[in-house]
């Protein structure tokens, strides 16, 4: 009864076997018709590689690396067909992208990721950033433009949130009496949001999955890569800087270089606190986490130039992930070192809850509006194998890029807000649950402490002096 979207002749590679390739391989196997003997999996980790060996799939045991990758690579894929998937961590991304453009296989990756140690051995904060990895990307589209597909962040998020900013804009348009049909280019979906009276995007998610057994000690837990948790969260905190900010952070820095999108804080994001808003929780504390998504949305919806824009929304993660995952942040800057031991939970000893991941739109005449996905654990072990709900939103987001590069195959490196969203939800919302949008009237300065002084400015609820914790 799933509906097989296309044809792949040739290699398909998967390159990293962890809790996103998992969860990304079955929606392949349902969806794709292809030659399984031409599917393979590069992955050098023990578990993944025995994993894939019960499962009696290829696995090429070796870790990609500066020196190995184009040789690897070029023996595993075959020029003009196939397609590599990359759902590893430590491999650059754009290094990846640039040599299957080269040889004209189809890629998709999550994140822009770098090489391994360039998260913690780069000493300028400026360079470590998520603005500096994905300018790099920018750059190579600019240079050299069309060719090839290579969907760039392409998961939950970065990715499906970018389709869920459009659908949100839809729907705010309709609910506030417009009549309009969806843009077609970017200048048409940045004049909407302007038009709208948009001021910025929370990434607003409320992850309340958990497991029976309380954390114990020492043990780093999560509901997806651990690995990439810490990475992202030991990054400065970055977001998108809006047009109608009247203030700005002590500790916070611009770019000179590059779209000018978004500023970054010398601080890690991940105990960067900022007030924020879900459905289940409603008002909760999100850390400002960075994330690609946060540049690229302010960056897709500026109208005027780059560096004296006339609109740009403010735009940044705000982040509560599972409860053991916040005790595990807080065990782990409180004590100076990461834990050694890293667990991610499992769709089978999940025992209740929920992913919450949606755009609040912000700053309008409804004041503000979440859109987004609201996936149990227990509705995904009915939707697909192999993950909780955290991955399935992913691996989700994947196979919806996968299904519109292979519609698409020569739209050279795009970003998921230049894909087409209404086609990419299409295949990917019967893995979301409930896609819901809701209304809310709370700001950033309802629900105070209101016995000790803050460095809150009443003028303008939205500004994101208001937003930030102190
Ligand atoms: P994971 O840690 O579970 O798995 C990563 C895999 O990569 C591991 O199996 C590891 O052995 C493999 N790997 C490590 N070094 C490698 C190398 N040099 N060459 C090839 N493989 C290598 O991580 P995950 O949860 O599966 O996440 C995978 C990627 O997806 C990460 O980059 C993560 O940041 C990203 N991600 C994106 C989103 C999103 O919404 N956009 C969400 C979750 C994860």
């Amino acid at each position: 009864s799933h509906p097989v979207y296309a044809r792949i002749d040739g290699p398909i590679v998967m390159i990293g076997f962890g809790s996103i390739g998992r969860g990304t391989l079955p929606l392949i196997e349902r969806h794709f018709d292809y030659d399984h003997a031409a599917f393979s999996v590069i992955e050098p980790g023990e578990a993944g590689q025995k994993e894939l060996a019960a499962r009696g799939i290829t696995c090429h045991p070796v870790a990609l690396t500066p020196e190995n990758y184009r040789e690897v690579l070029g023996k595993v894929l075959e020029p003009g067909k196939g397609f590599c998937v990359n759902l590893s961590v430590d491999t650059s991304s754009l290094d990846l992208m640039k040599f299957c453009r080269e040889i004209g296989v189809p890629y998709i990756d999550t994140v822009v990721e770098p090489w391994a140690g360039f998260y913690f051995d780069t000493e300028d904060n400026a360079a470590r950033t998520n603005y500096a990895l994905r300018q790099a990307v920018r750059d190579e589209k600019a240079a050299n433009p069309g060719g090839s597909t290579a969907v760039s962040c392409c998961g939950a998020n970065p990715g499906m949130v970018s389709w869920f900013v459009k659908a949100g804009l839809m729907t705010l348009a309709r609910d506030t009496g417009r009549e309009i049909t969806a843009p077609t280019d970017r200048a048409g979906w940045a004049g909407l949001m302007q038009s709208l009276g948009v001021k910025g995007v929370h990434i607003a998610e409320r992850d309340t999955q958990a497991r029976e057994t309380p954390r114990p000690r020492g043990v780093f837990v999560n509901t997806w890569s651990v690995e990439g948790f810490i990475a992202e969260g030991f990054q400065p905190a970055e977001l998108g800087w809006g047009t109608h900010e009247t203030w700005f952070p002590e500790n916070g820095y611009r770019h000179s270089e590059g779209c000018q999108s978004s500023i970054w804080l010398d601080r890690p994001g991940a105990i960067t606190r900022v007030h924020t808003w879900c459905p289940t929780p409603g008002p909760q504390f999100g850390f400002l986490v960075t994330h690609n998504e946060a540049i690229s949305i302010s960056d897709y919806y500026t109208v005027g130039a780059a560096d004296a824009p006339e609109f740009r929304p403010t735009c940044h993660y705000a982040y509560h992930p599972a409860d053991d995952a916040v005790l595990s942040l807080h065990e782990m800057f409180g004590s100076g070192r990461q834990q050694t031991e890293h667990v991610i939970l499992e769709v089978d000893e999940i025992v209740e809850g929920i992913d919450e991941l949606g755009v609040l739109l912000y700053g309008h005449e409804k004041n503000a509006l979440w859109y987004g996905s609201r996936l149990s654990n227990e509705e995904t072990k009915a939707l697909a194998p192999d993950q909780n709900a955290t991955g399935l939103q992913v691996t989700s987001a994947v196979l919806a890029g996968m299904v519109w590069a292979l519609e698409n195959p020569n739209a050279g490196i795009v970003e998921t807000d230049e894909m087409d969203h209404a086609r990419c939800l299409e295949v990917q919302v019967p893995y979301l649950g409930p896609v819901e949008a809701h209304y809310t009237d709370w700001t950033p300065l309802q629900d105070r402490w209101q016995h000790f002084p803050e460095d809150i400015d009443e003028a303008d609820p939205w500004l994101f002096r208001n937003v930030l914790a102190s």
